[in-house]
């Protein structure tokens, strides 16, 4: 069976003190963890992070990555930059990201494109609004979503991580039931699919409102292979229980 993936998105949050204490923590309480553990981390913090981290079976992820390789791209951070800080997964799509930078689906792609070509699996993120899903779309929007990443990366799509995130359930305590998101996670699976052989090895996480009291229900649906984990990732002892539910 695949091994699951935890993965923690601090968003805008953290100082080095903050860091420090959160991830010895997390470390001290984490013991054998039979999932995969990854931290996403603002960029300012990645060297910090590494230092922490080295020797550990916890990753380190970038809450984005450019879809540019190098040049006069104020601003912005490479998938070369990222990788010599031991980064191991990026963000991307978010829908933060969508929504307050504007990322189209194919920007999104490309940004998975390129972390790809870098040796970093992207987590690309979907979701549908709450308008969206009140009109009976969110399986059209989040297979849009994906038809973007795997129309631009073909053959490379099992190496993606997907999570889906309905736009409603973040960071606002609304979390989907374990049907609703099953339900989504099914499309999204058919979907990959019909795109590779090797649908079944692709990672499908859930996120939104994800907490240590409704974690081990929806990491028991087939095809939830995991969590990205908000504001519950800020909290060592309730990264510890998700952990622990997977
Ligand atoms: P949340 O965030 O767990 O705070 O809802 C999840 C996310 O946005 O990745």
């Amino acid at each position: 069976m695949m091994k699951k993936l935890i993965a923690g998105n601090w968003k805008m949050n953290g100082s080095l003190a903050a860091n420090d204490k959160l991830l010895k923590d997390i470390l001290a309480g984490m013991g054998q963890a039979t999932c995969e553990v990854a931290v996403g981390v603002p960029a300012v913090y990645l060297a910090q992070c590494q230092i922490l981290l080295a020797g550990t079976s916890i990753d380190l992820a970038s809450q984005d990555i450019s879809a540019q390789e190098s040049g006069a791209y104020t601003g912005e951070i490479s998938g070369a930059m990222l990788k010599e800080f031991g980064v191991r997964y990026a963000i991307v799509g978010h829908s933060e990201r969508r929504q307050y930078h504007g990322e189209t689906d194919e920007v999104v792609a490309c940004k998975a494109q390129r972390a790809l070509k870098c040796g970093i699996t992207p987590i690309v993120c979907v979701g549908e609004t709450l308008a969206e899903r009140e009109a009976g779309k969110t399986d059209e929007v989040v297979k849009r979503q994906l038809a973007a990443v795997i129309h631009t990366n073909g053959h490379c799509i099992s190496e993606v991580v997907v999570a889906y995130e309905p736009v409603w359930a973040i960071g606002t305590g609304k979390t989907a039931t374990p049907e609703m998101a099953q339900q989504v996670h099914a499309v999204l699976r058919a979907q990959l699919k019909a795109a590779s052989e090797h649908a079944d090895c692709i990672k499908l996480l859930y996120g939104g409102s994800m907490n240590a009291a409704n974690a081990a229900q929806l990491l028991a649906q087939p095809d939830i292979d995991g969590g990205l984990i908000g504001g519950a990732a800020l909290k060592a002892q309730d990264f510890l229980t998700i952990i622990a539910a997977a």
